[in-house]
């Protein structure tokens, strides 16, 4: 076995300590690379608190990976020591059923193996995270990083970058297309960048004026302040696409009301409680509202690659593993941009 250190929340809700656990040793089909750096994810703080379900223990979160491989199974072609690496959301499949098959693992029929918090193929063995100085990963969910960009930044496209990606991709959003962004955080702000790669005009919707300038920045066309009533109804009616990054509660009935004829909101944001939809919101006006989970190994390179080519990271704040409370403290109250990245030198 590989010793390895990381750091983890040894039961629901406690502070990460550091810990040191054991991964598999490299099989023949398997890639270990040391993880340089690490993405902070908010569904990280959500299952170390049980949010969702009741999560396996302890538990070593991280799924926005990038590194170096050191090693190499001997039946490993895509990849050679020395290579950049990454791993996103999920670790293994079942390879087999239709949506494996369709390059869409992360909807396996038998439950893709998440990265962490996760139990392997064998449903005995608990999967752990990239708050780690190294990794073992089956070679099929292992994905090629470039050189050319600034690997830090990197890490957070392994599920921000994806997350909001594939959705995009999926609805086919680009030139003639009226792209509202809701919620600008570590996704929105993703989001925002693909938007505008694609051709979308762009809007952020967002609670807070204070957002106006880095929305611009970040290259979007329009922002509107959804606590602005002039500026709601002026935006009634007017999108093709509502892109929903938003985790709290908000008035779904409202945002449908912002969307043209045939529009659809798309959700990717996980809010803690069902949502009350009227079906006059929808059928006034045909809209739809569909929902999306991060995206297939496939279309995660095609992501990098796309990101290699057009230049386009996340925008980072590095820490320090041993910060990764006051991280998880910050994010909490949205204050992070946009997303912060932990340098595991400092492991
Ligand atoms: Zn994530
Ligand atoms: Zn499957």
């Amino acid at each position: 076995m590989i010793e390895t250190k990381g750091y983890a929340a040894q039961s629901v809700a406690e502070e990460l300590t550091p810990w040191t656990f054991e991964r598999r040793e490299v099989g023949p089909h398997d890639v270990q690379f040391d993880i340089l750096f690490c993405g902070v994810c908010h569904s990280d703080l959500h299952q170390i608190k049980n949010d969702w379900f009741p999560g396996i223990f302890p538990m070593v979160p991280g799924h926005e990976i990038v590194g170096r491989v050191i090693k190499v199974g001997d039946h490993v072609k895509k990849f050679k020591v020395g290579d950049l690496a990454g791993t996103g959301c999920m670790v293994d499949s079942c390879q087999e059923c239709e949506n494996c098959k369709k390059d869409l693992e992360q909807y396996c029929l038998e439950g893709s193996t998440q990265t962490y918090n996760g139990l392997e193929r064998d449903g005995k063995t608990p999967t752990y995270g990239g708050y780690s100085n190294t990794i073992v990963v089956r070679e099929e969910f292992v994905l090629h990083v470039s050189e050319k960009l600034n690997l830090a930044a990197v890490a957070p496209l392994l599920c921000a970058g994806i997350t909001t990606y594939s959705p995009l991709r999926h609805w086919k959003v680009g030139k003639g297309h009226k792209l509202a962004v809701l919620g600008l955080g570590g996704l929105g702000h993703m989001a925002v960048k693909f938007g505008v790669a694609f051709g979308a005009d762009v809007t952020v919707l967002s609670t807070s004026p204070k957002k106006e300038e880095d929305a611009r920045k970040l290259g979007a066309h329009n922002f509107v302040v959804t606590t602005d009533e002039a500026q709601v109804k002026a935006a009634m009616g007017t999108f093709d696409f509502i892109l929903d990054t938003v985790s709290a509660e908000h008035d779904f009935n409202m945002y449908l009301s912002l969307l043209r004829t045939d529009g659809t909101l798309i959700c990717v944001g996980v809010p803690p409680k069902p949502a009350e939809i009227a079906a006059f919101s929808l059928l006034g006006g045909r809209k739809s509202i569909g929902g999306s989970g991060i995206g297939g190994i496939a279309e995660t390179q095609e992501m990098l690659d796309f990101c290699a080519e057009n230049d386009i990271v996340s925008d980072i704040e590095m820490i320090d593993m041993k910060d990764i409370q006051t991280a998880y403290d910050r994010m909490e109250k949205g204050d992070v941009r946009y997303r912060f990245v932990i340098d595991m030198a400092t492991l």
